[in-house]
């Protein structure tokens, strides 16, 4: 397999901060960021609004992923499926647990894996990828791996924050059982469940910043970069 200049694989839980974190680093770094989950999210939502759900024919359900037109604007921060803006859309709570559910098909993995891969080997530079499974399948010879989490409440916490941002207004409760939802179906299915690389860099986030987890990572990854390659910054 063809591989780009770097690769660092930011891989967690729901609410953790990964894309925050990989939005900033890439930035910093001037490489490419992938938000992979949302790539998965385009996918639940497309399926949400053809089907109202997984109880449709499972061949129809599976007929959309040849239809799915994904692409990335703005340095990845904004998301477009078949032309349209769903960067909103996608993060809605619905969109959440339909897409946690269906990441669990082995067709839907082949054909997202696929996916990330070639717009990763397109990079010019490095890129970031954030999500469950990039340090353990998607990438698994990655350059840096991190596993960042943070205490179950302190992630419900962040994510109603982000949440009432965008205008939807949830209970502490709501999000926390759909958080806790979410991470068990994640961590416990067959094909590619969240769990940390054997190699991967553990990064508890609870009692930092976001300035101190951005700052610390930045620096592991420009001494990485420096003494794997000499090509430094
Ligand atoms: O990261 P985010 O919360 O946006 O991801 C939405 C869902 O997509 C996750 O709950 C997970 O089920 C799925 N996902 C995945 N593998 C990835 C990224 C996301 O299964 N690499």
């Amino acid at each position: 397999m063809k591989k780009p200049a770097f690769i660092v694989a930011l891989d967690g839980p729901s609410g953790a901060g990964k894309s925050t974190l990989a939005r900033e680093l890439a930035r910093r770094l001037d490489f490419l960021w992938i938000d992979t989950g949302a790539i998965y999210r385009c996918f639940g939502l497309a399926v949400l609004r053809a089907h109202g759900g997984v109880g449709a024919q499972r061949e129809n359900i599976l007929n959309l992923l040849s239809k799915l037109n994904i692409c990335f604007q703005q340095e990845g921060s904004r998301i477009f499926l078949n032309e349209e803006d769903v960067t909103q859309a996608i993060r809605r709570p619905e969109v959440s647990l339909l897409t946690s559910e269906l990441s669990a098909w082995p067709e839907v993995r082949a054909a997202l894996l696929e996916y990330q891969r070639a717009l990763a080997l397109a990079a010019p530079r490095g890129v970031i990828l954030d999500g469950r499974d990039i340090g353990t399948v998607v990438f698994p010879e990655a350059d840096l791996k991190f596993f960042i989490t943070a205490i179950p409440r302190e992630r419900a916490r962040r994510r109603q924050e982000e949440l009432a941002a965008q205008g939807i207004f949830k209970t502490f409760d709501e999000v926390f059982l759909e958080q806790d939802k979410r991470d068990l179906a994640d961590s416990q299915r067959k094909l590619a469940p969240l769990k940390q690389a054997e190699d991967a860099l553990l990064v508890d986030t609870s009692d930092q910043s976001f300035q101190q987890v951005v700052d610390g990572l930045e620096l592991e990854i420009s001494h990485y970069w420096k003494d794997s390659s000499g090509r430094g910054f």
